[in-house]
């Protein structure tokens, strides 16, 4: 295992990369080679690097058992191909703690479902991954890492990345917006194509509007008044719906990026047309989108999908409101790879096998 003091390449700039190497006594030209060789060729160990003089790569190899060099890839410890062709990964880090990852291809797109937590706090009654608790926050190369693996299992460009794995993000931002910046500048991918999803906690959403990101946020809403959203989400409890709206309006301010708001779908619950009512007064001229999201059945509640009618008539009742929505029914399902079916109890037992 790498020891702390030595920062993971991954995750470092073409700029540190170059230090670093110089740091080795090694021409700075070869920190463009190093950066070449761990985001584009994707490179797991110092030694794979074959434009690296031998002599200098076995004993920076030798270093990195003691954690110098330690590039910080994962490994695979399971890979499940569901019938929409969605991948689900169970990666394991290097202290064995394991996430969950998702790959969601179409002809156009290959979208990263990544992970910023093993397993989560906020503990969203209709979420497994909240039912297992919370063990610690990714770092920023781990959150890299789920990128890159993708791409090298699909031989493909990744192109779109949602945080919408297990964890909350914005309790990780630090990790998060600098993989975002990583994954932007190092990986190439448009910070465009890049959602970060959160439940919405007091005062972060305007810290993040203050770093002027162009990457989409995302804000689980999921209920239309307060003591419904409460209901759904625990930690809603401190956080007033009115207050979760001026950090988001203020958002779109400082960033001029519209927001999506995602609103899971709960059969005779929140799908009620004085719901969608109660929604469309909150976001009348609002630049923002929403998705809306039928539940996905979890074992440990009784929560209900909606039929499609209900779903579609949801979905007319804000259309005749003049909001902007669409469906989004999740990918992975047969797999639980599908949004709230990443459970952290069945990792761990992996962790430890
Ligand atoms: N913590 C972040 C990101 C992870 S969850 C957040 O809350 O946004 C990603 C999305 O999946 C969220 O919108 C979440 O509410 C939704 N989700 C959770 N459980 C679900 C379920 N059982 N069915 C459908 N969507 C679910």
């Amino acid at each position: 295992m790498p020891n702390s003091t030595a920062a993971p390449l991954l995750g470092q700039s073409l700029s540190e990369l170059s230090d670093w190497v110089e740091a080795q006594g090694q021409p700075a030209y070869r920190g463009k080679q190093l950066h070449n060789w761990i985001y584009d060729k994707g490179a797991r160990s110092l030694g794979d690097i074959t434009v690296f003089p031998k002599k200098w790569r076995e004993q920076v190899c030798e270093a990195a058992a003691g954690g110098v060099g330690f590039i910080g890839r994962s490994q695979i410890a399971k890979r499940a191909v569901a019938n929409d062709d969605t991948v689900k990964y169970l990666l394991k880090m290097a202290d064995g703690q394991i996430v969950e990852t998702v790959g969601i291809p179409t002809e156009k797109r290959l979208t990263v479902c990544v992970s910023s937590q093993v397993g989560c706090p906020m503990a969203c009654d209709f979420c497994a991954t909240g039912k297992g608790g919370f063990t610690r926050n990714l770092a920023t190369h781990e959150i890299i890492d789920q990128v890159l693996t993708v791409q090298e299992d699909f031989d493909r460009r990744v192109s779109h990345i949602v945080f919408m794995g297990m964890g909350e993000p914005l309790l990780n931002s630090k990790n998060v917006v600098a993989a975002v910046r990583s994954l932007n500048e190092d990986v190439g991918i448009g910070q465009r194509n890049i959602t970060i999803s959160t439940v919405g906690l007091p005062g972060y959403i305007r810290r993040l509007g203050e770093l002027k990101l162009q990457a989409t946020l995302a804000v689980s809403l999921h209920a239309s008044n307060q003591p419904l959203r409460e209901r759904l989400i625990p930690s809603a409890a401190q956080y007033p719906i009115a207050e979760l709206f001026d950090e988001c309006r203020n958002y779109v301010k400082q960033t001029g990026r519209r927001i999506s708001f995602e609103y899971l779908l709960l059969a005779e619950l929140n799908d009620w047309p004085e719901h969608a009512d109660e929604l469309a007064e909150h976001l009348r001229g609002f630049q923002s989108h929403v998705n809306l999201i039928p539940y996905n059945p979890i074992v440990e509640v009784d929560y209900k999908r909606p039929d499609s009618s209900r779903v579609s008539g949801f979905k007319r009742a804000l259309e005749d409101r003049h909001i902007a929505v669409s469906v989004r029914y999740s990918r992975g399902l047969d797999v639980d790879a599908a949004c709230g079916q990443l459970r952290a109890s069945e990792l761990q037992k992996l962790a430890e096998a």
